[in-house]
Parts: structure tokens; C-alpha cells; sequence
């Protein structure tokens, strides 16, 4: 059951207590590994990890600071002596309409989940290629996908098919260094992404979108984490990765 065993894992925006990235840190370390928190607030950073457990990091971590990211990445590789796995997972959506996003609506969502997806990635793509191995997972969605229509605007779905366009890209010139890079799709996962600006009415209608008739868990997501990034899928890069109970089945 520990197919992470010995290995070192980075997620970025796991602090957030229901979501994606906590429990894919906490999956991570059950499977073996010694994972770092990232996040904006170091207190929430290191809450978390001790959460996870005692041998595991938090620290704080804007995505969207080159110089910072740099720091940090290269503060874990010092102590670790390899970085074998990142979780590009921070994100923030927004509920807007086309003509409704403004400039810094833009550069917020755009920064957070694609530049910083970007930065994190080049932080840690010299330690694996010096190494010759690495994993990569990229949390993208299905509004990147289907064009938005659960929660975020059409800035966010750009933003995630960007994710999705880099993932593809990276997995390309990272194959030869056997660096895996794959996305994740998650379909509406019940998480605090929506900050409290989602009506109950709201929530039956995405229901009834989803063949399932579930919302999705952050548990779920972990486990197509926790597979992308093991051995398991040892011969799988450049893959998008749907996890939305058929919320796509095309
Ligand atoms: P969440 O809001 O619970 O957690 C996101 C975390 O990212 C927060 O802890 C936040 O502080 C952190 N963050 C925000 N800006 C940051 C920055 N600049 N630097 C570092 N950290 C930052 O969200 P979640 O639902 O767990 O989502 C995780 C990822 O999955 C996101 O990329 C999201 O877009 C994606 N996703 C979520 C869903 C869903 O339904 N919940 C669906 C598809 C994709």
C-alpha cells in the first residue's frame, strides 16, 4: 500500500482544511511520503501539515512571486536532497460573466492558477531533471473543458484550459528527462473554492448535470493524484485526467 514510500512531495494551496490539495498531502503521506504544504498564510501552511503529521513541512508560498517560489523550492531541496513529486494545486475562481471580468479579475485568476502553475514547475524542473525523475500533477477542470458552466467565469476556464495546453507541453519536452507531467479535470468537488457564494439552489442544478448525482469529494481527487503520481502510471504523461461522476462523457 505505500506506493509513495521514500518519496518527497511538494502541493501548493493545501492549507485549505476541506480541500483538493490537504487531502491529497494527507493521501500522499499514508502512501509513504514526506509532503511540504504551500500556502499563502504560514500559520494556515504549518496547521495543516502538522495535521499530516509531524515529519511533514508548511510553509508560506505565493505562487505568483517568481522569487519567492524560487526560495522556497530550493529551501526543500536543500533539505530533502530531492524533490520527486509537485502538486501544482492553488487556485481561486471567481463567479463572473464575460463582459463582468475587469482587469484585476483577470490578472487574479490568471496569475494564481497559470503563471503560478508555470513558476512552481520551473522551480522544481531542474532538481528532477538533474535526477532524471519527477512527477507533475496540474489541477485544470472541467470548465476548461466544457467552457465553464458550474461555478468560475470564463477567466477561470481559460485559465484552466492554459493549464491544461502547458501540461501538455511540459509532458512533451520533460519525456525525454523521464519527467511525468499529466492534469487532473475534477468536476464540482465540495470544497470552500466557492466561498460561501454558492445557493443551495445553485448546487441541486449542478446535481442534476451529474450522472453520478454526487458532488465529488477532495478524497476523490487524491486518489487520481496519488495514482498520477506513483509508479502506477509509470507510462501515462500528457494525460488530462477527468474526475466529475460523467459530468463529461464524450
Ligand atoms: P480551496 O479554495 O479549498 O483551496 C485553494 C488553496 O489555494 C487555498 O488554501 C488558498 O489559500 C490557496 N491559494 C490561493 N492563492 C494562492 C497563491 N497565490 N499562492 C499559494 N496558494 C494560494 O480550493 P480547492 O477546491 O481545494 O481547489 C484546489 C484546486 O482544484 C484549484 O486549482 C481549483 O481551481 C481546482 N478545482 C477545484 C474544483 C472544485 O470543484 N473544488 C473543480 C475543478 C478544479
Amino acid at each position: 500500500t505505500a506506493l509513495l514510500q521514500g518519496k518527497f512531495a511538494v502541493v501548493t494551496g493545501a492549507a485549505s482544511k476541506r480541500g483538493l490539495g490537504k487531502a491529497t498531502a494527507k493521501l500522499f503521506a499514508e502512501h509513504g511520503a514526506t509532503v511540504a504544504i504551500l500556502d499563502l498564510d504560514e500559520g494556515a501552511a504549518k496547521e495543516a501539515a502538522g495535521d499530516v503529521g509531524p515529519q511533514h513541512v508548511g510553509m508560506a508560498c505565493d505562487v505568483t512571486d517568481l522569487e519567492g517560489v524560487k526560495k522556497v523550492f530550493d529551501a526543500l531541496a536543500a533539505k530533502w536532497g530531492r524533490i520527486d513529486i509537485l502538486v501544482n494545486n492553488a487556485g481561486i475562481t471567481q463567479p463572473l460573466k464575460i463582459m463582468d471580468i475587469a482587469p484585476k479579475n483577470y490578472d487574479a485568476v490568471l496569475d494564481v492558477n497559470l503563471r503560478g502553475t508555470l513558476y512552481c514547475s520551473q522551480a522544481v524542473i531542474p532538481h528532477m531533471r538533474s535526477r532524471k525523475e519527477g512527477k507533475i500533477v496540474n489541477l485544470s477542470s472541467v470548465s476548461a473543458q466544457r467552457g465553464g458552466g458550474i461555478f468560475g467565469g470564463p477567466h477561470y476556464s481559460a485559465a484552466k484550459a492554459g493549464v491544461l495546453g502547458l501540461t501538455k507541453a511540459m509532458a512533451r519536452e520533460l519525456a525525454p528527462d523521464n519527467v511525468r507531467v499529466n492534469a487532473i479535470c475534477p468536476g464540482f468537488i465540495a470544497t470552500d473554492i466557492t466561498g460561501g457564494m454558492l445557493t443551495p439552489e445553485k448546487l441541486e442544478e449542478i446535481k442534476l448535470g451529474i450522472p453520478m448525482g454526487r458532488a465529488g469529494t477532495a478524497d476523490d481527487v487524491a486518489g487520481c493524484a496519488l495514482f498520477l503520481a506513483s509508479d502506477l502510471s509509470a507510462y501515462v504523461t500528457g494525460s488530462e485526467v477527468d474526475v466529475n461522476g460523467g459530468s463529461l462523457i464524450h
